[in-house]
């Protein structure tokens, strides 16, 4: 190994070789959550656990970090080669510094984290369940030392899903965000405008799924490279030429399982839209969760809440009984309905950022020591009340609704607004670009939209970190202003709001 090149394609096959493995143990994730026969658990986890073993053989292999090493002394990269050698060391990083005995533990405290939250939230018991949650913040201060992390933890897990982000540049964002958020949702609550709950829109789960296809492909999911499927919790895995999605459909609200179609094909869209040449690097990966979540955001919301896309897509509706189908005005105020809910995954586009926030709050104070897990159900339920203006009669309904923090993943929650933000700033400049974007969604037309998207976000890959990426998109530093002008908009019009 002498030049400069060979090390690189060394670099790169090795590299290949990883991404190959992971994709098939995440192919095996999602055969668990759609297709395995409840018998054969025991036998799936002895696969998973010998191809975890494999995987973090290759991830932490001396002879790669002694590539990178190499790569990075010789110097003379591309700025294209120094992202790839620089993503790649971090992932050795993560790889090589959390020991094996570390890596157990936590794996072994999650999965009993998650019954233990199971079970508590049934109870609505908090008590029962702090003793789990004071040991993943102990694991989680203990991951962050590992790292170097060990004076910032907290920052150690948002930058795990968002490159370069730390909660001293989100803290500004989020107060800004709910300064304008909370009168909003105030006024929208004591306006006259509400409307009547939706009839329901599409009859059996045969037809809903069917509607799910006929949406997801129109607006360019490629169902050569992808599937559609049924699981109990919705999601999108796979990248490059194999994603797949699933649905779940609720009774009655037939829609909602349109609008975890439209999330997840957004989710799908970006993957698909990935190099699939470059697969495995940082050219060739997505940006981060925030990122991810600016794509399933706007195809959900910005799109598929819109009047343009329900001009196209009312008629094709198919209601059970008589009636028809509706109007593009009616199918349009039925799924724009704006009402304060407890539950996160219940809450609508106005409200929805307030739950991110009130957790990113917690999260924060958490860490920082200014709050004990003793502490979280009042808290959780006084700052429900100033910023939802509802306060949960159990904690069922309130610290114990989310799964997350029961496995450990904390930081991963502003992710969602963060994601929400980016949408609309990028809508911003999308329709500065494209005044009558309306006209073309209007007529099942979504080829613009996707093909600037495809251009600006998925092609550059993880280059820049999320918070960079925006700003070379948009031409300036990510805000809430853009997301507030939108919802403030929208919503005035809606709900009669006086300006
Ligand atoms: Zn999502």
């Amino acid at each position: 190994m002498s030049s400069t090149e060979t090390l690189y394609s060394d670099l790169i096959a090795r590299l290949r070789r990883l991404q190959a493995l992971e994709s098939v143990a995440e192919l095996l994730g999602w055969d668990d959550q759609v297709n395995l026969p409840p018998g054969a658990a025991g036998q799936r986890a002895e696969q998973q656990a010998v191809l975890a073993g494999t995987v973090h053989g290759l991830a932490a292999d001396p002879v790669l970090g002694e590539r990178m090493a190499a790569l990075t002394s010789a110097g003379g990269l591309s700025s294209d080669q120094r992202a790839v050698v620089a993503e790649a060391g971090r992932d050795f990083e993560r790889a090589t510094k959390l020991p094996a005995d570390f890596v157990r533990e936590k794996a072994a405290h999650s999965s009993r984290g998650y019954h233990a939250w199971a079970k508590a939230r049934a109870d609505s018991d908090f008590a029962g369940y702090a003793p789990i949650l004071e040991t993943h913040l102990e694991l989680a201060r203990r991951e962050a030392a590992y790292l170097g992390q060990a004076d910032n933890p907290y920052d150690c897990f948002l930058d795990l899903h968002d490159p370069g982000l730390t909660a001293a540049a989100i803290e500004p964002l989020f107060a800004e965000l709910a300064a304008g958020l909370v009168p909003l949702a105030r006024a929208i609550a004591g306006s006259a405008g509400a409307d009547a709950p939706p009839r329901a829109f599409l009859g059996s789960h045969e037809e809903q799924k069917e509607f799910c296809r006929d949406v997801t492909a129109r607006i360019g999911f490629d169902y050569n490279r992808g599937r559609l499927d049924l699981s109990l919790h919705p999601f999108c895995s796979g990248s490059g030429d194999d994603v797949r999605m699933t649905i779940r459909f609720t009774a009655g609200d037939p829609l909602s399982s349109l609008y975890s179609a439209v999330h997840e094909a957004g989710h799908g869209l970006y993957e698909q839209g990935l190099a699939p040449e470059r697969r495995g690097t940082a050219l060739g990966r997505n940006a981060g969760m925030a990122v991810h979540e600016s794509q399933s955001r706007m195809w959900e919301n910005f799109v598929g809440r819109s009047r343009g896309f329900w001009r196209f897509f009312a008629p094709r509706l198919r209601p059970p009984g008589p009636g028809g189908p509706p109007s593009a005005e009616e199918a349009y105020r039925a799924v724009n309905r704006v009402k304060p809910t407890l539950i996160r995954v219940e809450a609508d586009e106005v409200t929805y950022n307030l739950h991110i926030i009130l957790r990113f709050e917690i999260e924060s104070r958490l860490f920082r020591g200014e709050l004990a897990v003793a502490d979280l159900p009042a808290v959780w339920n006084e700052r429900s009340a100033a910023l939802i203006g509802l306060t949960p009669s159990t904690d069922r309904e309130g610290v114990l609704q989310d799964v997350h923090w029961s496995g450990g993943a904390f930081g991963y929650f502003p992710s969602y607004c963060l994601g929400n933000m980016i949408a609309a700033q990028l809508w911003e400049k999308i329709e500065g670009l494209r005044p009558d974007l309306a006209e073309d969604f209007a007529r099942g037309d979504f080829r613009w939209l996707l093909q600037w998207l495809r251009e600006n976000i998925h092609a550059a890959g993880r280059r820049h970190p999320p918070l960079e990426l925006v700003r070379r998109v948009t031409g300036r530093p990510l805000s809430p202003q853009p997301l507030l002008r939108y919802l403030g908009k929208k919503y005035g019009e809606l709900y009669r709001l006086a300006r």
